[in-house]
């Protein structure tokens, strides 16, 4: 069988100051032909400083925006083409975790309220189904069963954050899209939900999209890294290869900013030479040209393609990846 979530050539192009500007072809390219898979129970990261696309490719997912191209496709099936009914069942599949707890969860929701809700979307329960259901999820991540009745205000910051992973468990996806979901917390909380996460993964095999600016955190997790740069993928590879020998420029001067090995949060703000770009007007050709300290003339011109290497990666440079022709074979091209 194929991959659990495939990705091809996404793209999200937003109409810049419609109505005020004139300029109506003006648009910020938000994401630029991305494409990736995740397999069952694994762990792919994306990471990037912000406004790197990010997060609006874990909104594109989860379809709550409309894609301007590409596709996504979900055990092989493209979750456009299917219908109302189909596309809810689609989405038990593939639940979402928020950055910010605070604000995600209903306050005048009770915790058993808050993580039972998705299930009773689907099916009405009873008192005594929903209260196990709410016991059940609320052992899972950790918490007693006893806080089901309290309101989100009555929590810790963790504690929310294990209110949001156990709503999204609740329908037992095989995905969960998680983006920044531990950037809100002190730093020995989020081992606390990483190490909640790797074990929910061992135990029910759950394949993650983790989205963060934060390399200490992705490295804890990941078993492979897509590093993004304005919209587009730039790397992608293997956790381990990618942190012991990172190809891409930019790839590099992010890790080299991180004080690796230290677990603590790294903030990505600013850790590269130069001033982050927008994607409002991003540079000509590769868009981290006028940051990187290998550019070449080429670099200004033409957008580098994400050529395979040898240790299964990708990765997109026309110095330190650069294309090779494909040599056409007469007897394929004669087919
Ligand atoms: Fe640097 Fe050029 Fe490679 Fe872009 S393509 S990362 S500018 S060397
Ligand atoms: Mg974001």
């Amino acid at each position: 069988s194929g991959p659990l979530l495939t990705v091809e050539n996404l793209t999200k192009h937003y109409p810049l100051g419609a109505g005020f500007l004139k300029k109506p072809f003006s648009v910020v390219k938000a994401v630029e032909d991305v494409s990736f898979s995740v397999e069952a129970g694994e762990t792919l990261c994306i990471v990037g400083e912000s406004g790197c696309g990010k997060s609006t490719v874990a909104r594109l997912l989860m379809r709550l925006v409309e894609p301007t191209g590409g596709r996504v496709l979900i055990d092989g099936t493209d979750i456009a083409d299917l219908k109302k009914q189909a596309l809810r069942a689609f989405r038990r599949r593939m639940q979402m975790v928020f950055q910010d707890p605070y604000s995600s969860l209903n306050p005048r929701l009770t915790a058993g309220q808050i993580i039972t809700e998705p299930v009773e979307n689907f099916e009405r329960l009873s008192r005594k189904p929903r209260n196990a259901l709410a016991a059940d999820l609320l052992q899972k991540v950790g918490m007693s069963p006893e806080m089901m009745h309290r309101l989100p205000s009555e929590l810790s910051g963790g504690q929310r954050q294990r209110l949001g992973i156990a709503r999204a468990l609740s329908l037992k996806p095989a995905l969960i899209i998680a983006d920044e979901a531990v950037s809100a917390l002190d730093v020995s909380v989020q081992a606390q939900i990483l190490n909640l996460l790797v074990d929910l993964q061992q135990q029910m095999g759950i394949a993650f999209v983790f989205i963060s600016h934060d390399l200490g955190v992705v490295e804890h997790i990941a078993h492979r890294v897509a590093v993004m740069y304005l919209g587009r993928i730039v790397e992608l590879a293997p956790s381990e290869a990618l942190f012991a020998k990172p190809v891409h420029p930019y790839t590099e001067a992010l890790i080299a900013a991180a004080p690796v090995p230290d677990p603590t949060r790294v903030r990505l703000e600013a850790p590269v030479e130069g001033e982050a770009p927008s994607p409002i007007n991003p540079p000509s050709g590769c868009a981290f040209h006028p940051r990187c300290p290998l550019a070449v003339e080429r670099c200004r011109i033409d957008v580098p393609p994400l050529v395979p290497m040898a240790d299964g990666r990708v990765v997109a440079c026309h110095v330190r990846a650069p294309a090779r022709e494909i040599p056409v074979q007469p007897d394929v091209a004669a087919n």
